[in-house]
């Protein structure tokens, strides 16, 4: 048995394959009729259904010999092998800090000594990271033993321990179209494949393949951090529809080197991550994966500054506070800060960077009217002496009672790929989970699987993508309570209310 405990319950059955739950999912509607506001709560009763046989998953990175690529790759490889090693500050062990599924813990219920916390990771039958099987692409050739050296990321002695793994890691070449990524990525592309857009479009489907024969893994996920490029244009007739943009890439118009990645996962049946801000997924591609019941997510990893971002104006708005002024620094020095010193690329961060305040204000109109919200910007400095340890400086401010001013003012210190590698653990965990669980409503009784657009992973990324219409939810513990609630409801166990009415009573 994979599960570390069991519900006991008439709603709950396990069974060799699955775990089945009924469950009551509440809600509440609210409409204006003939002037007056009413409020109906409702309920749906749901089915969820989810398989208990947890597959070998395989991992592809686009931009595997990049900072985040390599620290995923030397993270997992350290955990498994058990490795620690000396620094000048003490002996370090191999973890999984920073990680929602590994380092977190979410409250089960009560027992007589209090309240049971389990591992997130627990709560489902997942994939452990230790048994992620990793490949990948770079235009870049390096072994990823000498690409975790030029990242500059983990420690000397932990390097060394890793090398006769790693150096036998090569990234497969890659799609390499120059005008979307900063001109001074030029010189690392050495690994590049060459034929016509859909030749390149093939082999990246047949490396696809290659890998799952020869790694013997169940299942493929396909994960870009490569460059952030630049946004492209969507242009009816070009990228507007599934068939456009597969005549598209036939004919070898304008297709960024992502939306090639996402279009060959897609077409192989395998998940696609986008953990970069550009717009890979133009209307074409989200219709593609739509088409073939695919799951795409993404935009860009949440790790730092707009983490925290996330929480502070849900604070400030939520405490009543009105935010109006949020201003971010951010310098950097790996190679991510130098492509996006690059106007274009720059750009795709900045929109990606910008609107993620923007539910929190407009859930307020107490203190926001229609058209009022905070100004907002966002500068980003290439500081090659930085490395890849970014600093990220904010100040917010707030107008408070009877015209007095609150400012706050962070310096927080990103090691950026440190923090962004539990989140692709994350992504990839909770999507290859998502693709087992169905579920069904006593209205439509046919079990069906989320919506290709997976926008469960919220949580983990800056610019959340949601299925046209739906709204986007920033605020981060909306976020973790959005996944948190789903796997419980998977388990026929009400949402985590924080209500603790059992003790609130004489
Ligand atoms: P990096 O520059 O170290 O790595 C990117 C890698 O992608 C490089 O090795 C490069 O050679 C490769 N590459 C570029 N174009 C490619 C292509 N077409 N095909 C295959 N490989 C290609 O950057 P990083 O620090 O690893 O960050 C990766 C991405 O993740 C960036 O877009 C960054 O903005 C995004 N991101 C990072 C964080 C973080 O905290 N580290 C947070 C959010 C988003």
């Amino acid at each position: 048995m994979a599960e570390t405990f069991l519900v006991e319950s008439p709603d709950v059955t396990y069974s060799k394959d699955f775990i089945e739950a009924k469950y009551t999912y509440s809600t509440v509607h609210v409409c204006k009729e003939n002037g007056v506001t009413k409020v109906r709560p409702c309920s749906t009763r749901f089915t969820f259904r989810t398989g208990r046989q947890v597959p070998r998953l395989g991992v592809m990175l686009v931009g595997w010999g990049g900072n985040n690529g390599t620290t995923v790759t030397a993270a997992v490889l350290a955990n498994k092998l058990g490795l620690s090693w000396m620094t000048k500050t003490g002996r370090k062990k191999a973890n999984y800090y920073g990680s929602l599924l590994q380092a977190s813990t979410v409250c089960l219920g009560t027992g007589p000594a209090g309240d049971v916390y389990v591992p997130f990771r627990d709560l489902l039958p997942m994939v452990h990271p230790n048994d992620i099987v990793f490949d990948g692409w770079d235009i870049s050739s390096l072994n990823l033993a000498e690409a975790m050296r030029r990242a500059e990321v983990l420690d000397w002695p932990l390097q060394e321990q890793l090398w006769p793994h790693l150096e036998k890691m090569k990234p497969r070449p890659s799609i390499y179209i120059p005008e979307f990524i900063a001109a001074n990525q030029e010189e690392r592309a050495d690994n590049v494949l060459r034929g016509s857009m859909a030749e390149q479009v093939e082999q990246i489907r047949r490396d696809i393949r290659d890998f799952k024969d020869t790694s013997g893994v169940d299942k493929v996920i396909v994960l870009w951090t490569a460059n952030t490029e630049r946004f492209c244009d969507v242009v009816p007739g070009l990228n507007d529809t599934a068939d456009n943009l597969l005549r598209a890439i036939e004919r070898g118009l304008e297709v960024s080197p992502s939306t090639l990645f996402a279009v060959a996962s897609i077409l192989e049946g395998c998940a696609y991550i986008n953990g970069s801000p550009q717009n890979t997924f133009v209307p074409g591609a989200v219709e593609l994966a739509a088409q073939r019941r695919v799951f795409i997510c993404g935009d860009d990893f949440k790790s730092g500054q707009t983490k925290l971002k996330s929480v502070l104006v849900d604070f400030l708005v939520g405490a009543g506070l009105k935010t109006k002024s949020i201003v971010s620094y951010n310098h950097l020095g790996n190679n991510d800060g130098k492509n996006l010193s690059a106007p274009q690329q720059f750009r795709s961060k900045e929109i990606s960077k910008s609107n993620v305040v923007d539910d929190t204000v407009q859930a307020n109109p107490v203190l926001y009217g229609p058209q009022d919200k905070p100004d907002h910007c966002v500068v980003i400095k290439y500081v090659p002496y930085v490395g890849d340890s970014k600093r990220a400086l904010d100040e917010y401010t707030s107008e408070i009672m009877m015209g007095g001013t609150n400012t706050i003012v962070i310096h927080n210190t990103c090691e950026d790929s440190l923090l962004a590698s539990p989140i692709i653990l994350d992504l990839v965990i909770l999507t290859e989970l998502c693709q087992r669980v169905t579920f069904c409503t006593e209205a439509d009784p046919e079990f069906q699987g989320f919506h290709s657009v997976l926008s469960i992973v919220a949580f983990l990324c800056k610019a959340p993508l949601v299925p046209e219409g739906t709204p986007v939810v920033n605020a981060l513990f909306r976020q973790r309570s959005c996944i948190e609630n789903i796997l419980r409801a998977c388990l026929g166990l009400p949402p985590q209310n924080h209500m603790l009415l059992e003790h609130k009573m004489q």
